[in-house]
């Protein structure tokens, strides 16, 4: 896991979610951060990488290193992920969030 620069963040230390510092480096989209699009598949890597994507696009010049810290700040409802183990992702179907296994090649 990457760290970002180490910068405080808003909100309180207790209502941290994760077991991980909050100045991890997390993948996302500009489209997610600009609220263009919805977080809908969430990637938790087996090697403890973390992806939150709105899958409107595949080009890595849309893709963009957020700190976890951050995103939580912008999306506190992310904390349901909090239990989601290393290798699996969750996904949006139909309002419910999905969760399978990461098919790794
Ligand atoms: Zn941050």
């Amino acid at each position: 896991m990457q760290k970002v620069q180490e910068h405080k963040h808003s909100f309180d230390p207790e209502d941290w979610p994760f077991d991980f510092d909050e100045n991890v480096g997390v993948v996302t989209t500009k489209f997610v951060m600009n609220d263009e699009q919805p977080i809908v598949e969430v990637l938790h890597w087996k090697d403890g990488d973390w992806q939150f994507m709105c899958n409107t696009t595949d080009d890595a010049d849309d893709g963009m290193v957020v700190c976890m810290g951050c995103l939580f700040t912008k999306f506190p409802w992310i904390a349901e992920f909090k239990d989601l183990k290393p290798g699996y992702l969750a996904y949006l179907d139909n309002k419910q969030w999905l969760v399978e296994p990461i098919d790794e090649m």
